[in-house]
């Protein structure tokens, strides 16, 4: 038998999520590598879900989304940072950041066009870009004060006649880079001198600490026309397995990725629609606190490992802390993630597999902070083992 897998997708096994979170469970470990929260999102939201289905909504909705959900996240977007989108045309409700992503590549790139992402990224964009048979070039970024950079002359010489889309994460997962308006006005200027298109992961725009500021890309002066925006619902209100996102654009772009959303899905989930409309205006305090909760659960995780001999970097945002292993006498993240469970019981992620340039992330492991107290403080006990051997 031919090799069932197409080409383009050969390089893509199974996510190293998986095959880490299969480790924990085998070996007992604490799961630091996925980052999913172990504590459910609000109450009264989780109840609107449950009415959602117990009155019967449970049919196709329309293929762009609830109204009422579309509604919600129009006076979200501005409310939050003065950008008007349509609810009728410019919103479109997605299965998750990760389709409306997927959806967006295959809307805009062409097979060839090149598609400009900053190293390390979210695994799905390259899986994303190699569906459309687009070509990624990755800009690095690297550790520069105390936190992940790039520099504005690797993100020019990334383009050519061929770059259609830049791929923006900010806040930036796995590094916990916050976006400063700086940078981001140096990935406008290149999306505006170059006609390209950018395309923006915003799940963790609610999730930036020490009172750092998100901005939306879209925000910026000649942006909102050129900027698809995405967001879900799963980081804000802790509920990842809920898969609602949606795509804020101009009409024609909108039309553009839901043209090609409506075959890959058609539609997103009812019940979650009605209870993230709900979520979107009636809960943000609680975002709010939960944000708090999360800064102090970053701190707790990081004196830990600190405290463990790991070089810790200072996330801004996200659920994740980056930390450099070399001062305990490792130089492979991919080697230590391996031996973690045996070694301490603990489960970590290794940074250099987001890298299309591997051994620029050799030295970094990523640990999820977005856990209960009592897990972290066990996880910091046994990771301090590691020191004490090491010792
Ligand atoms: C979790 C995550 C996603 C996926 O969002 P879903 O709504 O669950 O599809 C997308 N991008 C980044 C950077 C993430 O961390």
């Amino acid at each position: 038998m031919r090799e069932p897998l197409v080409r383009r997708m050969r390089e893509f096994g199974t996510t190293v999520f998986a095959t880490m979170t299969k480790l924990a469970v085998e070996t007992g470990s604490i799961n630091l590598g996925q980052g999913f929260p172990d504590t459910d999102g609000p109450e009264r939201m989780l109840q609107h879900a449950i009415e959602a289905v117990r009155g019967g909504l449970n049919q196709y909705p329309p293929g762009p989304g609830l109204p009422e959900l579309r509604q919600a996240v129009a006076e979200h977007r501005k409310q939050w940072y003065g950008l008007a989108y349509d609810p009728d045309g410019e919103v479109l409700v997605t299965v998750g950041a990760t389709e409306a992503i997927s959806a967006a590549i295959l809307a805009l790139c062409e097979p060839g066009d090149e598609v400009v992402l900053f190293e390390p990224y979210y695994d799905s964009y390259a899986a994303a870009v190699a569906l459309a048979g687009a070509v990624r070039r990755s800009v690095t970024l690297r550790v520069d004060a105390g936190r992940f950079t790039f520099d504005p002359a690797e993100l020019e010489a990334a383009i050519t006649p061929r770059t259609r889309v830049i791929l923006v994460n900010s806040p930036h997962n796995p590094t916990g880079t916050v976006f400063t308006r700086e940078e981001l006005e140096c990935v406008a200027r290149v999306c505006q001198e170059h006609d390209l298109i950018a395309v923006t992961d915003e799940v963790y725009e609610h999730l930036a600490f020490d009172g750092v500021e998100h901005i939306p890309l879209a925000t910026l002066p000649g942006m909102r026309e050129r900027t698809v925006m995405i967001s879900s619902a799963g980081k804000t209100f802790s509920v990842t397995g809920w898969k609602t996102g949606w795509v804020c654009a101009p009409a024609p772009l909108t039309a553009a990725v839901q043209t090609v959303k409506q075959f890959l899905t058609f539609t997103a989930n009812a019940p979650w629609q009605v209870a993230v409309a709900y979520a979107l205006r009636e809960e943000m305090e609680w975002v709010a606190a939960q944000r708090a909760a999360l800064q102090a659960k970053r701190d707790r995780l990081m004196t830990g490992l600190t405290e463990a001999g790991f070089d810790v970097l200072r996330p801004a945002g996200t659920y994740f802390v980056q930390t450099d292993i070399r001062p305990l006498g490792f130089e492979d993240g991919l080697e230590l993630a391996r031996r973690l469970p045996e070694l301490a019981g603990v489960v970590a992620i290794p940074t250099q597999v987001f890298y299309d340039h591997p051994e620029r992330g050799r030295h970094y492991l990523r640990f999820a902070f977005c856990k209960r107290d009592e897990v972290i403080d066990e996880a910091v006990t046994r990771l301090r083992r590691l020191g004490a051997d090491v010792a």
